[in-house]
């Protein structure tokens, strides 16, 4: 019996994939098609995401294959800048704040690296039947062969069939738009004038987004309007009408196009018994955050060290109901941003008003979502967030889900409570860290901050009385 059976060998299939052999979990992951899919969807990646993929051994990769996005704008009817910052080249994790990259590099070299790192791969199969009995799940694919595991992943993206299977439901959140999505790959040596970064252009007759992809790759994704046949948009000549006057066949050619429903959905509940939802097949936004690709990622973190820490014996199987509820009202809050951003496109262009606050905007102040409900404990403002980047901690403390990090400013005994579970001591100078120690979570979110040994003690028990064994 393997211990999970992921189902999807997606991005986020293949991610989690990774980051279970890493943390020595043996997993399975079986997909339909033999080979990634091959046109381009997500492109930019977050620092968090990009922090964790250095983490696991992946950084040469984003090194070789990505590009920092250098600012993000949203323009109004004339097109000036109404919100809009510069993008610095590193932030608070110690890389670039965004990326950009091309998917289909990211997915082939994902399926690459968790059969390198050894996934048991089954491509060209599809699930049938799933039975969770409790104590294993198995899973029956369309050859007839089954697999028996501890618990499964379904992260078989949008319309996904594990999520209809075990009967979880996708909220709506109320964003329902079509947009017509093309990539372009400029000519070599092109002369083109073209913005630098994002932009979304907050249009009256028709907004639409520009995205400087990696290398000469460039994104335009335009809203339909409801007169418009699509498909007559989606043509040749319609495409080349659209994007006159930015590029044209002298200096670029189509990658591809399609149609898509930008909409907004979460699952109220991630997890049934041994069965996990993960990536898509968990959440659906509009990409004017670009967060889709990035939030599944998330889960895959959330997840993973949970199972480990249950596999290796040193938290009970409770530990895993913080997935959900970690996970959802943090990837609830993130689409919930770029449904307001979506708003905001419409709003500054002068066709709606929805009172979005422009801070939604790129650049603004609205804050990210934390973790405020799980493995966390106590009311300093870092406790849910994520821990940031210093390369004498970071060094020390590789986030590969081995442990829990307790970052102190001198080498202190701790509690027996944290010492049972093998957390690692990283001694940080008081320039990292103002408390007594910090407690981080292998994926680099605070669990707690301790002002004094006896704080120490207390926040390790409120934080393992529920969920070490
Ligand atoms: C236009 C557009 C722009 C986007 N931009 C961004 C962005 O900039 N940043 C970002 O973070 N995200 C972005 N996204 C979202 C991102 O592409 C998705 O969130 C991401 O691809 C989801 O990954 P996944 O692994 O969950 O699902 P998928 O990539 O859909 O993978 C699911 C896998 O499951 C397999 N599968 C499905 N059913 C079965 C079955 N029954 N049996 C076996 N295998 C099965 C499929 O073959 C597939 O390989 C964008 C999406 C779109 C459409």
């Amino acid at each position: 019996m393997v211990d999970v059976t992921i189902l999807g060998g997606g991005p986020v299939g293949c991610f989690l994939a990774v980051i279970l052999s890493d943390m020595g979990v043996p997993n399975v992951v079986i997909d339909r098609d033999v080979v990634p899919y091959q046109l381009p969807r997500a492109i930019v990646m977050d620092d968090e995401i990009q922090r964790a993929f250095h983490d696991h051994g992946l950084g040469e990769w984003l090194q070789q294959n990505t590009e920092p996005l250098q600012r993000g704008d949203f323009v109004g009817p004339t097109n000036e800048v109404v919100i809009g910052a510069d993008i610095p080249p590193l932030g608070l994790q110690g890389v670039p704040p965004v990326i950009t990259h091309y998917q289909p590099d990211l997915d082939t070299m994902l399926r690459t690296e968790a059969e390198r790192r050894g996934s048991q791969v089954m491509w060209g199969r599809t699930a049938v039947n799933m039975v969770d009995n409790g104590s294993s799940v198995t899973t029956t694919l369309d050859n007839g062969d089954s697999v028996q595991s501890r618990w499964y992943v379904g992260c078989d993206g949008a319309s996904s069939w594990t999520r209809k299977h075990i009967g979880l439901t996708l909220e709506d959140l109320r964003f329902d738009q079509e947009w017509l999505v093309v990539d372009a790959e400029l000519h070599e040596g092109a002369v083109v004038d073209l913005p630098r970064g994002v932009r979304q252009y907050c249009h009256k007759e028709r907004p639409f987004t520009f995205v400087q992809g990696v290398r000469r790759f460039r994104r335009w994704e335009f809203q339909i309007q409801e007169h418009e046949d699509s498909q007559q948009l989606n043509t040749e000549e319609g495409l080349w009408g659209l994007l006159r006057g930015m590029i044209s066949p002298n200096t670029a050619r189509l990658v591809r196009s399609a149609v898509y429903r930008f909409h907004a959905v979460v699952a109220p509940n991630m997890q049934k018994g041994n069965v996990f939802l993960a990536g898509d097949s968990a959440h659906q936004t509009p990409p004017f955050a670009g967060q889709g690709l990035n939030s599944g990622m998330r889960d895959a973190l959330n997840l993973a060290w949970k199972l480990s820490f249950v596999k290796r014996g040193i938290a009970s199987s409770n530990i895993l109901d913080t997935y959900s509820t970690e996970r959802e009202p943090h990837v609830r809050s993130t689409i919930a941003h770029a449904v307001d951003m979506g708003r905001l496109i419409d709003q500054l262009g002068g066709r709606v008003s929805h009172g979005v606050d422009i801070e939604s905007g790129y650049g603004g102040t609205r804050p990210s979502p934390h973790i405020e409900a799980g493995i966390v404990v106590g009311d300093d403002p870092r406790v849910g967030h994520q821990f940031w980047y210093h390369p004498q901690v970071s060094a020390a403390v590789r986030m590969n889900g081995a442990s829990l990090a307790v970052v102190t400013q001198e080498n202190i005994e701790i509690p027996n409570a944290l010492q049972r579970i093998g957390a690692q001591v990283v001694v940080a100078p008081e320039s990292v860290q103002d408390a007594y120690a910090v407690i981080v979570r292998p994926d680099r979110y605070v669990a707690a901050v301790a002002n004094d040994a006896h704080d120490l003690n207390s926040v390790a028990t409120q934080l393992f009385t529920a969920y070490a064994l």
